[in-house]
């Protein structure tokens, strides 16, 4: 096996890809070669800590841009590509479903395209030991209700929205591409993700820089839903281990066994500011309003992640709690990550509902 792995990750630039950048530059005798487009979700702010490291370069590029990303598949004789772009707000894909079909299937086509050419063209032992990992959601898997079960990997798919069809879609060409044409690929599936670099329009961040704004702190519907939750480095370290030791063809779910209702999840970010502020008058928690509900808004994700704490050995060392304090530390310590982001929004732009992923 070669000494080094080159991964080539996509969306990079973005949240979860970002915190798997920041991982992977860390790790001895791996490169890393980002490539974001860097649409409005994308910020190499994030990756600032590793910009300058000599194993981590980022390219512009869009992934249905087949030619590009052929080139940069053979430049930097990739070992691994980790598959993170998307289109990926819920509400967006709501309102504007076109962009999501384009990126989430189309360009997964390109990238499933690419890849192939490529890998058809590696010597028999590199062929083996290369992968092409896929990263999901478990929104794919639909509605569960309140009161039972889990989604195991088994779980049939029933996506709701526009943004989970387009991931259950993807879902399938990739394992088209390894059943049909032999390219070995991995696949994962995973719960919410929250924590530092996480774009201010969602649920945690929102509420979190609105609290401390003094602005109002708004749910969907009742703030029963529920969603399981994963710090994203937890996740980071989960996607290695999927790319490094999973058995091509297979998927894995990736959870933090965490379930809680938004109103929950909001009620906590409330009390641990108000443990980081005591001095203030009134709770933070009086300023949460319920508006309402978002169409085609699942009640629960539940996911089960026995099958790769037993057969990967990854376990998530964040509880919510401790993941939440950390993420809430992150936010007051970082507002010049924030911050222009924050006032872009506000100029042009209505505020969306908190609500989960
Ligand atoms: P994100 O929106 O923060 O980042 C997406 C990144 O992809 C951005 O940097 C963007 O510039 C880039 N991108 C978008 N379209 C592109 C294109 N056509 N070509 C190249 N780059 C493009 O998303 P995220 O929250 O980090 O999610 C990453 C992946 O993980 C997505 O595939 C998402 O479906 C999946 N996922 C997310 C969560 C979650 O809770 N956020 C949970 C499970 C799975």
């Amino acid at each position: 096996a070669k000494a080094h792995k080159t991964i080539l990750v996509t969306g990079g630039a973005g949240f979860i890809g970002s915190a798997v950048c920041r991982l992977l530059v860390s790790r001895p005798n791996t490169n890393v070669v980002n490539v974001d487009k860097l649409t409005y979700a994308g910020n190499l702010n994030s990756l600032k800590s590793v910009e300058n490291s000599s194993n981590y370069t980022h390219a512009k590029v869009d992934i249905c841009d087949t030619h590009s990303i052929s080139r940069l598949l053979r430049l930097h004789k990739v070992d691994a590509v980790m598959h993170l772009a998307a289109e990926s707000h819920v509400d967006r894909s709501i309102d504007g479903p076109e962009t999501f079909v384009q990126t989430n299937v189309v360009g997964t086509f390109h990238l499933l395209q690419a890849t192939l050419e490529y890998w058809r063209g590696l010597p028999v032992a590199q062929q083996q030991a290369f992968r092409f990992h896929h990263i999901s959601t478990d929104e794919v898997f639909g509605d569960l209700p309140f009161e039972r079960g889990s989604f195991t990997e088994e779980a049939a798919y029933a996506p709701s929205s526009p943004y989970s069809a387009s991931k259950a879609a993807s879902d399938h060409f990739v394992r088209a591409w390894h059943e049909t044409y032999g390219l070995p690929v991995v696949l994962s599936n995973c719960s919410n993700n929250y924590g530092p670099y996480h774009f201010p329009e969602k649920l945690i961040p929102l509420v979190i820089l609105n609290a401390l704004d003094g602005k109002e702190l708004p749910i969907y519907g009742k703030g029963e839903n529920v969603r399981d939750w994963l710090h994203v480095e937890d996740h980071a370290r989960a996607l290695e281990a999927v790319v490094m030791r999973g058995v091509v063809g297979e998927s894995y779910n990736i959870g933090g066994n965490a379930e809680r209702t938004n109103l929950q999840v909001v009620e906590t970010i409330c009390s641990q500011l108000d443990q980081r502020r005591p001095k203030r008058e009134g709770k933070y928690a009086d300023k949460i309003v319920f508006v309402g509900n978002r169409p085609g808004h699942d009640r629960r994700y539940a996911i089960d992640c026995s099958k790769i704490e037993r057969e990967l050995g990854w376990v998530a060392q964040e509880t919510f709690e401790s993941g939440l304090l950390r993420t809430i530390d992150w936010y007051l310590d970082n507002d010049w990550w924030w911050k222009p982001i924050r006032e872009a929004k506000y100029a042009g732009e209505r505020l969306g509902a908190a609500t989960a992923s």
